[in-house]
């Protein structure tokens, strides 16, 4: 194992815990861990998580719906995605709530729910202005009409998705989607229909707003110690939860005015000592931090010298005393008093941060320390 990931318990415990209080108790949190938990590794996380107290979780897929459910049975799992109508059978044998935007999903869970005489729980993806999934109020009787022919699907929530809370901070249309929420929900309750669960809060929201808190939060980023964007206001202490370590697999002397690597993009402008790491785009180290990124090594940075290569990165020791073979290199996270946020990483490859840990290779080991 030439490339791993560290994951600290106490760091995504001390982010949950803080955040449970904030949210306070009459309040579910439902951390989400998709992206294998945001590149942090589903399993994991989600212990932890459950461990340190968290309510709910929400998956992605019914993929993730069975890793979660290995682990533990019993946790309430919001799925946020699509099940394709063929899986919705399998997803119900792990107990999950559904979150439905199409009659014909509602349809099939319906008859299914009729026939295993077994209650389901839906909640229904309301469109207030992010125009991806979601169903508009002119339609909503057709959903609500199905709910009625089926009294075995619940209706337990109501759920939005805010489209402009962490890249500004003008906040008017994330305020008009939060009435236009509000509206929904009411137009549904007059309806006949009351329903336990309101959701509508990533961690952007959930940190800006008590008020569109309502009774369940589905944090994503916010768990993992990384914050949403510049723009949203540091208010908690959160702890990042990931280091991406490597080690060094060669150290070289490279004379002046030679070139390093594919393209010959680099030129060695003195006698420049350079280590070699077993780490490149493959892993996910994104091939855009070629002559840009650095990674630290004895507490210090290292230049990326030339381009990324499939498996192989070098870096710059010039300057670095004592190196060598198989010292430890950090590609993100602290090391002595320096660090690389992921948001510094982002920054170097023109994304943002959660790109950048939900982009790391799944099969590098993610160890829990
Ligand atoms: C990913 C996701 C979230 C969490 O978003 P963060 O910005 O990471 O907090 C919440 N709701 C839905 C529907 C999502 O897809």
């Amino acid at each position: 194992m030439t490339t791993w990931i560290e994951i600290s318990a106490t760091n995504l415990k001390h982010n949950i815990q803080t955040f449970k209080k904030i949210i306070g108790e009459k309040t579910i949190l439902a951390p989400a861990v998709k992206g294998n938990a945001y590149g942090h590794g589903l399993e994991i996380c989600a212990k932890i998580m459950i461990k340190a107290g968290t309510d709910f979780l929400s998956v992605f897929s019914v993929e993730d719906l069975e890793r979660v459910r290995k682990i533990n049975t019993k946790i309430p799992i919001l799925i946020l995605g699509y099940v394709k109508l063929n899986e919705l059978k399998k997803a119900i044998t792990l107990n999950p709530n559904f979150v439905v935007w199409n009659t014909e999903t509602l349809e099939n869970l319906g008859q299914i729910a009729k026939e295993q005489k077994k209650e389901i729980f839906i909640h229904l993806k309301l469109e207030t202005g992010n125009h991806r999934y979601g169903i508009d109020p002119e339609n909503i009787d057709k959903y609500l009409k199905l709910f009625r022919k089926y009294p075995n699907l619940k209706l337990a929530g109501l759920a939005s998705h805010f489209a402009n809370v962490e890249d500004t901070t003008d906040h008017s249309y994330a305020e008009q989607q939060l009435q236009k929420f509000t509206n929904f929900c009411d137009l549904i309750e007059q309806k006949g229909f009351k329903v336990k669960l309101k959701h509508l809060s990533n961690s952007a929201a959930a940190t800006l707003w008590k008020k569109a808190h309502f009774n369940l939060v589905r944090t994503g980023i916010l768990n993992y110690g990384l914050w949403p964007s510049q723009e949203v206001f540091k208010t908690i202490n959160l702890k990042p939860v990931m280091t991406w370590k490597t080690i060094i697999s060669q150290i070289r002397e490279i004379p002046e005015n030679e070139y390093i690597g594919y393209g010959c993009t680099y030129k060695t402008t003195r006698k420049t000592k350079m280590a070699v790491l077993p780490i490149g785009y493959y892993d996910g180290y994104d091939r855009k931090l070629s002559n840009k990124g650095c990674v630290l090594i004895k507490g210090k940075r290292a230049k990326i010298l030339g381009r990324i290569c499939m498996n192989v990165t070098m870096v710059d020791i010039t300057d670095i005393k004592n190196v060598k073979l198989e010292d430890e290199a950090v590609l993100l996270g602290k090391q002595g008093t320096d660090e690389i946020p992921a948001e510094e990483m982002a920054s170097w490859a023109n994304t943002i941060n959660y790109e950048i840990t939900t982009r790391i290779n799944e099969k590098i080991e993610r160890i829990v320390v």
